[in-house]
């Protein structure tokens, strides 16, 4: 079976992802957890969602852009989201990725950016959820929200933090003292030793600390997993301390466990699905096979059905 760490270390080929985003068969294959390559098709996938009780959050995906004018088309593209949302009456929100926006090589370019988008969501009432990306921009990601959030109220500008890293927890207490709306997830690239826990069990141990910290904090938080034993614990938890259903939500990924969203919204729940459309899917897609290589046969598979 193909490893994680292979699928990630793909992920970051930029020739591969070049190639994938050019050859149209592909396209077929990515269906799954890319809802579309243009707005219009995701408004329709975030409608049938929202039909089914859950809401959404809206991600444009091109990580990783390399030049200022490209940020720039970002920033449009997400005016158009946010525009779209309103026009069209669905409930979601947006998720931005501040590599999109230039921080690999302007920070200062990125915080512009992102706070014209920011500006724009708290102009309709919406909100913008900053994603976390690997830990060479972990500070520099956090230094951007922290300043956009003085700018900003709570219910316009959020964070997310992963459990493999080994410094999440004091940055959740840090960040719970601003106070942010903060989403937590386990993470999704490839990290050394000293910067994340290798082994699952203590990534899936500091999930469960930070998520205490979160539930207890009056704030409205996102508890982001596909994991039956991450989600029980938290309802466990929320249910031991007297916490109500609609005090946090559970989120999860545009394709994975659609039974389980289903379920936890049947229950009274509330849930998120975060639904990705674009063209430079390549990526995102490769994490999400990473996280079950077995994916990887199931898409093989697609690819050759009619
Ligand atoms: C809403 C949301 C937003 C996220 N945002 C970020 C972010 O900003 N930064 C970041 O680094 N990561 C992000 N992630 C990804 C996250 O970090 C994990 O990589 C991913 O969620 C898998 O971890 P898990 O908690 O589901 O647990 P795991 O232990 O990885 O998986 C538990 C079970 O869930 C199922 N499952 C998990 N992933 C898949 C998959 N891809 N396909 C099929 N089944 C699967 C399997 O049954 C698996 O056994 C986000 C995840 C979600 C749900």
């Amino acid at each position: 079976m193909v490893a994680r760490s292979t699928l990630i270390f793909l992920s970051r080929r930029e020739g591969l992802k070049d190639f994938a985003t050019r050859f149209k068969p592909f396209r077929k294959m990515t269906a799954r957890f890319v809802a579309g390559e243009d707005i219009e098709t995701t408004v329709r996938a975030i409608r049938e969602l929202n039909a089914h009780g859950c809401t959404a959050t809206f991600d444009h995906l091109n990580e990783g852009v390399t030049s200022a004018a490209e940020t720039e088309g970002e920033v449009r593209e997400y005016k158009r989201v946010l525009a779209a949302i309103d026009e069209s009456g669905i409930r979601s929100n947006v998720s931005i990725k501040l590599t999109q926006f230039g921080l690999a090589f302007d920070p200062e370019l990125t915080y512009r950016n992102a706070r014209a988008v920011v500006e724009e969501a708290a102009r309709r009432g919406n909100f913008v959820r900053i994603d976390m990306e690997d830990s060479a921009v972990t500070q520099a990601t956090l230094d951007i929200f922290r300043r956009l959030r003085s700018e900003f109220d709570l219910d316009t500008v959020g964070i997310v933090v992963q459990s493999y890293l080994r410094r999440t927890f004091d940055d959740v207490q840090e960040l719970l003292s601003v106070p942010a709306r903060i989403r937590l997830c386990k993470g999704a690239y490839n990290e050394p030793p000293e910067v994340a826990f290798p082994d699952k069990r203590d990534v899936d141990e500091n999930y469960v600390r930070c998520m205490k910290l979160l539930l207890k904090s009056g704030v409205y938080h996102g508890i982001a997993t596909h994991d039956e034993r991450m989600i029980e614990a938290t309802e466990e938890f929320a249910r031991a301390e007297g916490i109500g259903r609609e005090q946090f939500e559970f989120q999860m990924l545009y394709g994975v466990r659609r039974d389980l969203q289903e379920r936890l919204a049947r229950e009274g729940y509330p849930v998120r699905v975060y639904v990705p459309y674009g063209k430079t899917w390549y990526p995102y897609f490769m994490r999400r096979l990473a996280e079950r290589p077995a994916n990887v046969w199931f898409v093989v598979k697609n690819m050759f059905k009619g």
